[in-house]
């Protein structure tokens, strides 16, 4: 049975240490941006792998209708299926209530062995909002973040100064800027403009079939 994920449900457990990255986010849909940042942290870090977990209810979404979990999942799946050291879990999916990242992170420190080590990416926006999130200092201890540059948003020193002060161990990864974000892929196919190269063929193909953001 597949508790976490199919590639790295025995990542560490022969003993060796590991670096696990944990990329959360709704995904709706996964697109380049999400992907090639990722890929360029899991070289410059040296990760074992990127865990992609889409969330279940996002907390700071709660205003528009996101697309349902399981095409979600689908559609990071499609995305990732031929990256080895990429692989998505449906464990904020599967769970009820509204997703904080907190409850993944202690569900993902339950299950594997004190030796893996996790790295929270995520974007500059979303790292932006970090201190606001849920039970930040337990949320702290249990990974180091890893905040990778967005085009629309600057962080200053200070703000890591501040992060590092409030116990988090953080750190800026500079990735290839790329100015695209869901909201502008769905707004896309709603007004029947391509998104090809924008995301993977596959999941293009999934938002055809599932007739996806027409509204
Ligand atoms: P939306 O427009 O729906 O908010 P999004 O493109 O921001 O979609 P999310 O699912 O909200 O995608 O983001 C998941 C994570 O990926 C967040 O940490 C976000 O900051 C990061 N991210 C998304 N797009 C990019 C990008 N183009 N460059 C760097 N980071 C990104
Ligand atoms: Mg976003």
């Amino acid at each position: 049975m597949v508790t976490i994920s199919e590639r790295f449900d025995s990542l560490g457990f022969d003993g060796t240490p590991a670096r696990l990255g944990i990329m959360g986010g709704t995904f709706d849909p996964i697109h380049i941006g999400h992907l090639a940042c990722a890929e360029q942290v899991w070289q410059q870090l040296g990760l074992d792998g990127v865990l992609f977990v889409p969330t279940g209810r996002p907390p700071f979404k709660a205003h528009r209708n996101v697309s349902p979990g399981e095409d979600r999942l689908a559609m990071c799946a499609l995305a990732i299926a031929d990256n080895q050291h990429f692989d998505v879990s449906s464990i904020e999916i599967d769970r009820p209530g509204p997703t904080y990242t907190i409850d993944t992170l202690r569900a993902l420190r339950a299950y594997y062995p004190p030796w893996v080590e996790f790295s929270f990416i995520t974007g500059a926006d979303a790292l932006e909002n970090i201190l606001r999130w849920h039970e930040r200092e337990e949320l702290a201890s249990l990974a180091s973040f890893v905040g990778v540059t967005r085009p629309g948003t600057v962080l200053e020193p200070s703000f890591f100064e501040e992060l590092r002060a409030s116990g988090f161990s953080v750190e800026l990864i500079e990735v290839t800027a790329l100015a695209l974000s869901s909201s502008y892929l769905r707004d896309r196919v709603a007004q029947d403009k391509t998104i090809r190269y924008l995301t993977r063929t596959a999941v293009i193909k999934y938002i055809i079939e599932q007739g996806l953001y027409h509204d």
